[in-house]
C-alpha cells in the first residue's frame, strides 16, 4: 500500500502522510497528518488536559523513566548542556540581562506594592524580631563594630573634620 485515503480530508495521500497506528488494520492512523494536527490545535484544551491526565495516572512510571534515561544518559546530557551553554554563551548572558532589565521596573513596583500593603504586618515582625533577637543584634554590631573599627573611626573623623569645616564657615558667614 503506498497511498491512503483520509476519512477526514477524503484526499488520496500516500502512507508517509499518517501516522502510524499499531491498532489499526493496516497500520496507519484514518486521519492524516495534517488533519490530526488540525484536530490537536483545534482541541489543544482537551489534548493538553488529557496529556495531563496521562502525565498524572502515570507520574511514577514517567518520573521513573526520565530519571533511569538521565542516569544513563548523565554523561551525554551533561556534555550537551556544557557544550550549549559555551555555544550560546554570549546570548544567554544577554537574554539574561535584558530579562532582568525588561522585569526591574515591575520587580520593584511589585516589591514596593507588597512593603505597602503589608507595612503594618512587616514592621510589627520586624519589632518582634529585633526584641526577641535583642542579645545577637547587639552580639553582630559588636562584631561589626570590631572588624570595621578602623574604617569606622576613619569615618568618625572625616565627619567630624567636615562639619567642623562647616561650622567654622558659618561662623565665618556668620561673622560677616
Ligand atoms: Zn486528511
Amino acid at each position: 500500500m503506498v497511498k491512503k485515503i483520509c476519512s477526514k480530508c477524503k484526499g488520496n495521500k500516500r502512507v508517509k502522510e499518517f501516522y502510524k497506528d499499531s491498532s489499526k488494520k493496516d497500520g496507519y492512523a484514518a486521519h492524516c497528518k495534517v488533519c490530526r494536527e488540525q484536530w490537536s490545535k483545534d482541541n489543544s484544551e482537551y489534548v493538553s488536559k488529557k496529556a495531563q491526565r496521562y502525565y498524572l495516572n502515570n507520574k511514577e512510571a514517567i518520573n521513573k523513566k526520565k530519571e533511569e534515561w538521565r542516569k544513563n544518559n548523565r554523561e551525554a546530557s551533561n556534555k550537551y548542556r556544557k557544550e550549549y551553554y559555551a555555544k550560546n554563551r554570549e546570548t544567554l548572558v544577554e537574554k539574561a540581562r535584558l530579562h532582568y532589565a525588561k522585569n526591574k521596573e515591575s520587580r520593584l513596583e511589585y516589591r514596593k506594592d507588597y512593603y505597602d500593603k503589608n507595612r503594618e504586618d512587616l514592621c510589627k515582625k520586624q519589632a518582634e524580631w529585633r526584641k526577641k533577637n535583642k542579645e545577637y543584634i547587639a552580639k553582630k554590631r559588636k562584631e561589626v563594630y570590631a572588624k570595621n573599627k578602623e574604617a569606622i573611626l576613619e569615618k568618625q573623623r572625616l565627619n567630624y573634620a567636615k562639619n567642623k569645616e562647616l561650622k567654622d564657615l558659618n561662623t565665618v558667614k556668620g561673622q560677616k
